[in-house]
């Protein structure tokens, strides 16, 4: 989406945070002041509009807009674990409805592992890293033990992650989550802040359309017709000799090339994991990546599939990087100390 967004004129900032909201004497929103968390700057961006699509973090921005704005969203921690693929005995996805305990359990397939979850664990605490609790971890393994050809335990988990889901707040019944609707709710501040809130990936370019179109409604935005509802990120034209770089559809090809180019730059990273060397420099090239961890967590799915692996990787990641970035070797060499930091919540 942030690739697509460039190429049709839009500006992306990476590692930049909207720390304020300007607003002109009559008290209508202007712009943001955001700072570059890569270089300290700060900076006024002037804006028609400014949309808070920030997900769990949306309050913080509604407080910048009123400091006494109401919570609307209700966080819910959900957790997941990552086992081996010979735990299912299969390729089906497993779906139990309703646990002894009334929750939802799911084992799907994903590469060689399966990812089994999820919990849903209401939080007041809303942070950058959340952590998955003891009781969350064991409900999902003694449950999972039910119904997979192998039973897991903690020390076959090859990663657990968790995850804050921004659920929209039931004014009514705000500590419920459950309850809550998976819904999305759009706002517009009577300083003409506009948000997006709860929702679901599922979902997101319907809210996406229904937030433009309110906008366009307030009179903010021009009117114009919708150029996203039948849009195709990628095509899958591209003939590829290799089946799992189709996630980059047609620019697969120029993964391709690279390693035809370069044979060894084929190889994999580790035997753990389904990466080479020529999807990194790729990356690298292609998708902005600042840190070491956004390569290994965000662009690759190495820290979630197997976080021992992703740590064994992460020195030659890093080195890639530096090249590919023009970086000192200090650099790499952080980079690797502040990824081993991060990993220890996934472990
Ligand atoms: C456990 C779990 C299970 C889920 N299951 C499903 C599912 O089954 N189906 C489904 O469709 N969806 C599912 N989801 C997805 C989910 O519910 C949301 O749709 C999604 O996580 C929210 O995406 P988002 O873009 O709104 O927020 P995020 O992805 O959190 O994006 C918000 C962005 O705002 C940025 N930001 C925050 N504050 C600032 C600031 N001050 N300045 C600049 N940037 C800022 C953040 O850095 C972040 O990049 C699940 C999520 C979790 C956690």
């Amino acid at each position: 989406m942030a690739r697509e967004c460039v190429k049709r004129g839009g500006t992306i900032l990476n590692y930049f945070e909207v720390t304020g909201l300007l607003k002109n004497d009559s008290g209508k929103i202007t712009g943001v002041s955001a700072i570059d968390l890569d270089t300290g700057g700060k900076y006024d961006i002037l804006s028609k509009l400014v949309i808070n699509a920030t997900g769990v973090f949306a309050d913080e921005i509604h407080r910048m807009d009123d400091p006494l704005a109401r919570p609307t969203i209700r966080p819910s921690q959900g957790i997941h674990i990552i086992i081996d693929k010979s735990f299912l005995g299969g390729n089906s996805a497993i779906m139990i409805p309703k646990t002894d305990d009334g929750r939802v359990l799911f084992a799907i397939p994903w590469y060689d592992k399966v990812v089994v979850g999820t919990t849903d664990t209401p939080v007041d605490v809303v942070n950058d890293e959340p952590k998955a609790l003891e009781e969350e971890v064991n409900f999902i393994l003694n449950t999972a033990s039910k119904y997979l050809t192998k039973k897991p335990t903690r020390s076959d988990s090859l990663c657990i992650f968790a995850g804050l889901r921004p659920l929209a707040a039931n004014p009514d019944n705000p500590e419920a989550t459950k309850e809550v609707s998976r819904r999305h709710k759009i706002t517009l501040s009577g300083s003409g802040l506009l948000s997006i809130v709860g929702g679901k990936w599922t979902s997101y370019r319907r809210m996406a359309e229904e937030t433009i179109d309110k906008g366009i409604k307030s009179g903010i935005l021009e009117r114009k017709k919708c150029m996203t509802r039948n849009f195709r990120f990628y095509s899958n034209e591209a003939e590829l000799k290799s089946d799992r770089l189709k996630i980059y559809g047609d620019q697969a090809a120029e993964i391709e090339k690279m390693i035809d180019d370069k044979p060894e730059l084929g190889e994999l990273l580790d035997t753990r994991l389904p990466y080479t060397k020529a999807e990194i420099v790729w990356i690298c090239r292609n998708e902005m990546p600042l840190k070491l961890e956004d390569i290994l967590a965000r662009r690759t799915r190495a820290l979630f599939l197997d976080a021992g692996a992703s740590a064994a990787i992460a020195p030659v990641v890093a080195e890639i990087m530096s090249q590919e970035l023009k970086t000192d070797v200090k650099w790499a060499e952080d980079q690797v100390k502040e990824y081993n930091q991060l990993l220890l919540n996934y472990l």
